[in-house]
């Protein structure tokens, strides 16, 4: 991965004495996970460019995880070499930590005085948000430039990738740059880690100090920063000046979505499945839940979007889980209007907030693939409850709760469905609510539980 800065404030070259390190000679350093070299690509007077190059070894860094993902090769073919991440900063920090903290031997006034400088960051994650980089760095008072990375050049039909090149400007101090860059790439990076401990706290608030506190998405870079850990989270919130307008701890009842994660999970629990797939896996919120349960031994996790299975591994810590752990679990690419031979033998599925996102005229094809090939012993369906609708007051009568819904059943419609997908395969159902149900519309999920019969 790559980072360049430059600067055009005459002598340029000055900018080797506040990093202290020689245009002239480049120097190479080791880090826990690979090397990193720092040269200048251009040292002029009016125009000096530093540039830090960080090579991560993507083996070194699966090493004792393999079998890990949803491909065989995933651990050694990832985005870790070039995306920009916190071993960026890490790096940073090995590699200018005098200028980090303000300290010029030959330059001193210079490391004081805001300087022009342009960063470039050729590969920076911008997974969920390619609008964040802007607001992150743009209330710092950086003009931003950014385009998105084609998924394929070759093809551009396929669309962009969440990979940005992005550029920022802005007349600043050396040691401000630094410590922005230092938190905001690991926040925009957003990739989980096992383990992070109090000792981030300490240098998310000495690096964010003058400028965090009052950051319009102080919230967002604390949370990322500190892994959504949410007592880190907590403890860092007690140092920042608004403290008392610190929001209420939330009451403990579920939300609906855990309620329903919560519901499925029993349905499986009960069905005394031990294998069992997740289809339309989404982010893995389901699977973070079976993963813990001992009685889960084989966990397949289908998803027809290659994106949100790249978030699922992040969210279920994939490569960080113990080998136990990992070994159980698959995470895979698929569509369920595919027959797939993969989902063949397994005791139960769960189909959580999925048949909506099919157009209701191809949902034949999901029950066949489901019902009719793959057969599993139980199978668990939620849906939303369209009836239920009419008590969200932001949702005027007729729209679904979500813009990729292609359809909203009333109990009524979804009950039909399930009976007939039960008589056509050769499955019992049976119905529960999930939620807390209005006495006249219903609950707000609806669920319903299939077994195989006996043939
Ligand atoms: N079950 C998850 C996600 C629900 S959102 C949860 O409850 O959190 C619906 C998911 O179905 C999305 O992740 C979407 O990518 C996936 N999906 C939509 N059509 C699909 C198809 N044809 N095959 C497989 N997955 C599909």
């Amino acid at each position: 991965m790559l980072l360049t800065i430059s600067t055009i404030h005459p002598p340029a070259t000055d900018l080797g004495y506040l990093l202290h390190k020689n245009p002239a000679r480049p120097f190479t350093f080791d880090l826990p996970v690979g090397q990193g070299h720092v040269f200048y690509p251009e040292a002029t007077p009016e125009r000096c460019t530093v540039a830090l190059l960080v090579e991560v070894d993507p083996v070194a860094l699966s090493r004792g995880r393999q079998g890990a993902g949803s491909m065989p090769l995933e651990p050694y073919v990832n985005d870790r070499p070039y995306a920009a991440s916190s071993f960026l900063s890490s790096a940073l920090r090995e590699a200018f930590g005098t200028a980090m903290t303000g300290r010029s031997k030959e330059r001193p006034e210079l490391a004081a005085q805001e300087l022009p400088f342009e960063v470039h960051l050729p590969a920076l994650p911008s997974r969920s948000d390619s609008d964040l980089a802007r607001r992150l760095f743009g209330h710092l008072g950086y003009t931003v430039t950014s385009h998105p990375h084609p998924l394929d050049p070759q093809f551009p039909e396929w669309g962009e990738s969440p990979y940005l090149d992005l550029t920022l400007s802005a007349t600043v101090r050396l040691k401000d740059l630094l410590a922005h860059l230092y938190v905001l790439i690991p926040v925009l990076d957003d990739t989980k880690h096992y383990y992070v401990d109090e000792a981030e706290i300490d240098k998310l608030l000495r690096h964010g100090e003058g400028w965090l506190d009052g950051h319009p998405e102080r919230e967002l870079i604390t949370r990322r920063y500190l892994k959504h850990r949410r007592a880190l989270q907590r403890a860092a919130q007690a140092h920042f000046s608004d403290e008392d307008a610190l929001e209420p701890p939330r009451p403990v009842t579920l939300n609906l979505n855990d309620q329903r994660l919560e519901a499925v999970k029993g349905a499986l629990l009960s069905s005394g499945a031990s294998s069992v797939l997740d289809l339309g896996c989404g982010e893995g919120n389901l699977l973070a839940r079976l993963l813990p349960e001992r009685q889960f031994t084989r966990l397949l996790g289908l998803d027809v979007s290659p994106r949100v299975l790249v978030r699922a591994r992040e969210n279920l810590r994939l490569d960080d889980l113990p080998g136990s752990y990992r070994d159980r679990l698959t995470l895979t690419q698929g569509s369920l209007t595919y027959r797939d031979t993969r989902l063949r033998g397994y005791d139960a599925a769960a189909l959580v907030e999925v048949i909506e996102h099919l157009d209701e005229t191809r949902l034949w094809t999901l029950e066949r693939v489901v019902f009719g090939d793959a057969r599993p012993g139980s199978v668990v369906v939620t849906t939303p409850n369209e009836e239920f609708n009419a008590r969200w007051a932001s949702l005027p009568a007729g729209d679904t709760r979500h813009e990729d819904h292609r359809f909203e059943w009333t109990r009524a419609q979804f009950q039909e469905w399930a009976r007939r997908v039960a008589s056509e395969f050769g499955y019992a159902v049976t119905f529960t609510d999930v939620g807390e149900a209005d006495e006249r519309l219903g609950p707000p999920t609806q669920m319903a539980v299939f077994r195989r019969e006996a043939s």
